[in-house]
């Protein structure tokens, strides 16, 4: 039956559906009497006609004044219905009833910052991640070069200096070992250094007479010969003779990249970096039904891609929300673990050098003007103390001489991994939100004090110390520098531990946040920094049904069970993309 009690909570619901912003009281009353001329108008004893209903679960719906629920109501591609399994089925009839069986429900995770096409090339390609010795990636380059077509390069990305022995980068004659008449081109794990060999060094004319680029480094022995490996900008040397892959690859890459995120809970992710090639399969993809997924598309750096959408202005929630245009990538220096972060002091383990930064403050500041007044947001990538303290400055005086409201420009520091601890409060006064992805925290804290040591460290991965400054801390993965299953960032966020619990009681666990906070940086506060909090992140009327099922509740569970914690379900737009075998068993047979 339809209620006055399901209307009257209908109308609560709606009041309260939206927790970043304040309603005055007045409305209430207002509203209320609205309900009650409105029910008296609209009344009608039948049940509404639901595409799907979800029962019997424990909803986490991220809504502040009705944290859970036990049943949704599903119509077309949005939430109809939130409450209790009696209101539900009072107000909803359907022939699609899921019975949770008390399964644990969450709003569909968003993954705020991250590389899709990337993660799904890197699957396509050689998997570096996780290895332990040069000799085991000579292994894989081996086996990947007799299997390549004949002209092509051996690709791979994932491997990490640190995770071996000698803790020093390679050389290209560990690669000429392997195959020395293939190129070899292997990108670091956070992508900010690669590796080749002698040949991909002759094909891109590098010798001892090569110079850096500005922003760049190339890594030389002591008679100044190159070693094979380059940072940063120096990267183009190789990229710019690196074939191209085709159209066909690009989408293979995106539409494994896509089947990755959904299996592990994804519902949208704010891809960082997106050129026009990239942006046009986007559009096919969803043009031919093949798009089961969301994305939040940050242009990469000024280029072609700019120049069109500086032009044409921004496409927002394109395609009942599949895809939004509507911000800028860029770059103010490169990562901690290459030593290309820009900071303040010297690196504590290389005290000749205090990293990298990649555009001049003057130069940022006309950029991020003028993607401001063609109404696009701007995502800067900042690691260290100096280039975060460089972007606050500029987002500062951008603000200002704008004369603009900071929760409309929403501007973002991707990953502010180390703040001076002057910084800190603002970003909380300048609104600019701190982008930041846990399990980085949980990668680098074996090594992180060695290259900043024991005071800066403080200011580094500092979640709790942003939060209680008054920031929200949206979390993403950086996949594929790290796994794209945001339930790894979840365990990391509120434990600060490895896999294996170490270190014991957390690093600096201080730091630590709460699971609601964390539950938040992966689904509500995701969706305010794409601007989507009104359509998504939370399990609320009217809002998009993204929505993801767990084996467990990782709101109560021991943090070690929650590794091992899996999807059952994603929902995205009402529609079931991704089931587990067993639950696909369940919604098959329809109990
Ligand atoms: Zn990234």
């Amino acid at each position: 039956m339809f209620t006055f009690q399901y209307i009257l909570h209908r109308i609560q619901y709606r009041l309260h559906s939206d927790d970043l912003s304040m309603k005055p009281r007045i409305v209430v009353p207002i509203l209320l009497l609205a309900g009650v001329v409105l029910y008296f108008l609209l009344f009608n004893p039948k049940p509404q006609e639901a595409s799907m209903l979800l029962l019997n679960g424990v909803m986490y719906t991220m809504n502040d004044k009705h944290p859970t629920a036990e049943a949704i109501a599903i119509q077309g591609d949005r939430i109809a219905g939130v409450g209790s399994n009696e209101a539900i089925k009072a107000s909803f009839s359907s022939s699609r009833i899921i019975d949770l069986r008390g399964r644990a429900v969450y709003p569909g995770f968003i993954d705020s910052h991250a590389h899709l096409e990337e993660l799904g090339a890197f699957l396509n390609n050689v998997d570096l991640s996780g290895t332990s010795s040069i000799r085991e990636i000579q292994g894989l380059v081996a086996a990947q070069s007799t299997k390549i077509a004949p002209g092509a390069w051996v690709r791979g990305r994932g491997w990490d200096q640190n995770r071996w022995e000698s803790k020093s980068f390679p050389t290209h004659a560990m690669l000429d070992a392997v195959a020395k008449d293939i190129p070899i081109y292997l990108r670091r794990i956070d992508g900010h250094a690669v590796w080749v060999n002698a040949k991909a060094m002759a094909i891109a004319g590098i010798t001892r007479s090569t110079r850096d680029p500005e922003g760049g480094r190339i890594v030389r022995d002591a008679s100044g010969l190159p070693t094979g490996v380059f940072v940063d900008n120096a990267i183009a040397l190789l990229d710019s003779v690196l074939p191209a892959p085709s159209e066909q690859e690009r989408t293979a890459a995106i539409e494994a990249g896509i089947q990755a995120c959904i299996r592990v809970g994804l519902t949208e992710v704010h891809d960082m970096g997106v050129d026009l090639e990239e942006i046009s399969i986007y559009k096919k993809l969803i043009d031919s039904g093949k798009f089961p997924f969301r994305v939040y598309a940050a242009i990469d750096g000024v280029g072609p891609a700019w120049d069109h959408y500086v032009k044409n202005g921004p496409e927002i929630s394109k395609d009942g929300g599949r895809l939004t245009i509507r911000a800028l990538k860029l770059y103010e220096d490169g990562a901690l673990g290459s030593r290309g972060a820009a900071l303040i002091d010297p690196y504590s383990d290389d005290p000749a050098n205090r990293g990298l930064t990649l555009a001049s403050a003057n130069v940022l500041r006309i950029v991020v003007s003028e993607a401001l007044e063609h109404g696009f947001q701007v995502c800067i990538h900042a690691i260290g103390d100096r280039a975060n303290n460089i972007t606050l400055n500029v987002y500062e005086e951008v603000l200002k001489s704008h004369n603009a409201r900071p929760e409309k420009a929403r501007f973002r520091i991707e990953h502010a991994q180390v703040l001076d601890k002057n910084d800190i409060h603002r970003f909380h006064e300048l609104g600019v939100i701190p982008m930041m992805q846990p399990t980085h925290c949980t990668s680098d804290m074996y090594w992180a004090e060695e290259r900043l040591g024991p005071r800066r460290i403080l200011g580094a991965y500092a979640w709790r110390s942003l939060l209680d400054a008054g920031s929200i801390v949206p979390a993403g993965s950086d996949f594929p520098v790290e796994s794209p299953n945001p339930l790894w960032g979840y365990y990391a966020a509120i434990t600060r531990q490895d896999h294996t619990g170490w270190p014991e009681g957390g690093w600096h666990p201080e730091q630590r946040m709460t699971r609601d906070e964390a539950l938040k940086a992966f689904t509500l506060w995701g969706a305010w920094a794409g601007f989507e909090e009104d359509s998504r992140g939370s399990i609320d009327l009217d809002k998009l049904a993204d929505i993801v099922i767990l084996t467990r509740d990782i709101m109560k569970i021991e943090p070690a069970d929650i590794l091992s914690t899996t999807v059952e379900a994603t929902i995205i737009g009402g529609s079931v993309v991704y089931s587990s075998p067993p639950f696909a068993q369940q919604l098959a047979t329809r109990d």
